[in-house]
């Protein structure tokens, strides 16, 4: 290919069949062409593939893509294939035999694209390979796997780097990653040894999603999917649950109600997980339920609806996994459903967490860090202010009016006084002596009848049980609060604890107000709407014509289950 002719723009409309660029996409390209490293750091959905793709074509030599998971692979690799584009990826999913067929074709030269592990690149078959050929780029996509603080740390992606030093050429290095964070970037700039790399940014602010986040109890939480689904019978959705239990308790309860949905979580058989995302991708289920294995890489562009039945464990999480609704551009809906067990599940998530290949400081670094990241997520859930303006604010966007379009612009408030429990707070938290968390602070508080009260003598307290008359939810919005204000001090680490912070404009007697959502109407899924939503949807199924009647998939469903329970 003559490279001195064909422009991006040209590749792109060729091979890919789009008429332009989006926001950053350009200026990646550009800089890769110039010979420059990069790091880009585009939300999910961006379009950062073929920032990496399209100078591929342009380049002389073969761009080598690392990339962390299998399915990942196939699916760019097919679709460039689809394109007309040939590539092609090498890792554990192929046998001895088809590595070393790839490889020899590689070398000569049949493949303009290769995708590999980051462990593959370890071996001395690949090596060998790879010092023989010309490699024009080595890019590095989900960059955030080669840092300690990202979400999916990967030991090997630390490894790349002794790999590219060794290559003879010197090819260009370009990395990838939807997470912002400052640790993360300068991790990923650092670690892989970037030389003056151009740092794209582009913004993070997904204006066609609509974050809410609903206060529920479990029950409630049940019942609000029933009737969300419902509701939205002919959509795509994604509900993300905690643990695989949750997502098989929620599969069957969904199933039970003549819903189409599958699920997806890494406890389940390989195969049958496959054919579950499929089923899902290609509609021929409503709806996949699934724990966080499920997602990178996926791309499916017509997802409508992305609930969080459980608090996610970072606001990166949650960014990313809700990064998924919407990803055509049509308006799409980002629900997190909160409860105050919640945050006691993803605590203990936390502590189970396995570090392995990681010295203890570094262990406790993470945990620290983990932690932190988790109360951030509680402050999402508990913010009456503006959801948007939260997230962009995490990710280092200055942003100041509310954006009129979120849960919480649009949601009522009742507004109440809570002065004086302030000051019970206050109080409290000095008869601890500033040792314990929030949990037991609401607690003792509320009079709860808890053991653990006991045996710390809690029960002996002045303020024991003088706030018995508020709810926990109250207390929580109260906290959190007076957390923002300053007044009380919650430090940091997986142990975290409350104490008290500058209280002088309390002691003014300065109004503490509360906001709290309005009251709801009583969430119930009635008989008749339950039968009424069974009948809407097998005629929706029906007149749609598609070849995925309700019929299909409803015995697709059955089949599955007695696959899996019989
Ligand atoms: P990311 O890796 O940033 O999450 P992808 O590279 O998977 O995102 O791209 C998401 C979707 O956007 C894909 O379907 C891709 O084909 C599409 N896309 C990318 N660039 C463009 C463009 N310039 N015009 C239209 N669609 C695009
Ligand atoms: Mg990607």
């Amino acid at each position: 290919m003559g490279s001195s002719t064909i422009t991006p723009l040209q590749i792109l409309k060729t091979y890919f069949g789009y008429d332009s660029f989006r926001e950053g996409q350009e200026e990646i390209i550009d800089t890769i062409l110039d010979g420059r490293d990069a790091l880009a750091i585009m939300p999910t959905g961006a379009g950062k593939s073929l920032c990496y793709q399209v100078p591929a074509l342009l380049l002389p030599g073969i761009t080598l893509v690392v990339s962390p998971l299998i399915s990942l692979m196939q699916d760019q690799v097919k679709s460039l294939n689809e394109a007309g584009i040939h590539a092609a990826y090498i890792n554990s999913s192929l046998t001895e035999g088809q590595i070393s067929k790839a490889l020899s074709f590689a070398a000569r030269g049949v493949y303009k694209i290769i995708y590999v592990a980051p462990e593959r690149l370890e071996t001395a078959s690949f090596l060998a390979f790879a010092l023989h050929t010309p490699i024009s780029m080595v890019t590095v996509d989900e960059a955030h796997c080669i840092s300690q603080w990202g979400q999916d740390f990967r030991p090997s992606y630390l490894k790349i780097v002794d790999f590219v030093r060794q290559l003879p050429g010197h090819p260009i290095l370009s990395a990838f990653t939807a997470t912002a964070t400052e640790v993360v970037k300068n991790d990923i700039a650092r670690i892989l040894e970037l030389k003056n790399p151009n740092i794209v940014i582009t913004g993070f602010d997904r204006k066609n999603l609509y974050y809410r986040v609903e206060h529920l109890t479990g029950k409630q939480k049940d019942t609000f999917i029933a009737n969300y689904i419902a509701s939205h019978a002919n959509e795509s959705g994604i509900i993300y649950c905690a643990t695989r239990k949750n997502v098989d308790t929620l599969y069957e309860q969904l199933l039970k109600q003549g819903v189409s949905v599958t699920r997806y979580h890494a406890g389940m058989n390989t195969e049958i997980r496959k054919e579950s995302q499929d089923d899902f991708i290609y509609d021929r289920a409503q709806v996949v339920i699934a724990t966080n294995a499920f997602g990178m890489g996926i791309d499916k562009s017509n997802v409508r609806f992305v609930i969080h039945y459980n608090m996610p464990q970072s606001m990166e999480n949650y960014y990313q996994e809700a990064g998924r609704a919407g990803r055509d551009g049509e308006p799409a809906e980002c629900i997190l459903l909160f409860s105050p067990q919640d945050v006691m599940i993803s605590k203990m998530l936390l502590g189970s967490k396995d570090f392995e290949g990681m010295d203890f400081t570094e262990t406790e670094q993470v945990r620290h860090q983990d932690a932190r990241r988790l109360q951030l997520m509680e402050g999402y859930c508990m913010t009456t202010s503006c959801l948007r303006n939260y997230i962009l604010e995490y990710f280092g966007e200055t942003t100041d009016q509310p954006c009129d379009n979120c849960g919480n612009c649009h949601q009522e408030f009742d507004e109440i006084d809570m002065t004086q429990d302030a000051k019970w707070v206050i109080g409290c938290i000095t008869e601890m002596h500033g040792r314990y968390g929030q949990a037991l602070v609401i607690g003792t508080l509320l009079g709860s009848k808890k053991a653990r009260l006991r045996d710390i003598g809690a029960t002996s307290y002045n303020c024991y049980g003088q706030l018995q008359n508020r709810t926990e939810n109250e207390l929580r919005l109260l906290i959190s609060q007076m957390i923002r204000q300053g007044y009380v001090i919650q430090t940091d680490g997986e142990y975290s604890v409350l104490k008290v912070g500058n209280i002088s404009e309390l002691q003014k007697n300065t109004r503490i107000l509360v906001k709290k959502f309005k009251e709801k109407e009583k969430i119930s899924i009635s008989k008749k709407r339950k039968a009424s939503y069974k009948k809407s949807y097998f005629e929706n199924e029906n007149t749609s014509g598609s070849s995925n009647t309700a019929s299909d998939s409803s015995s697709l469903n059955a089949a599955k289950k007695s696959d899996l329970f019989e």
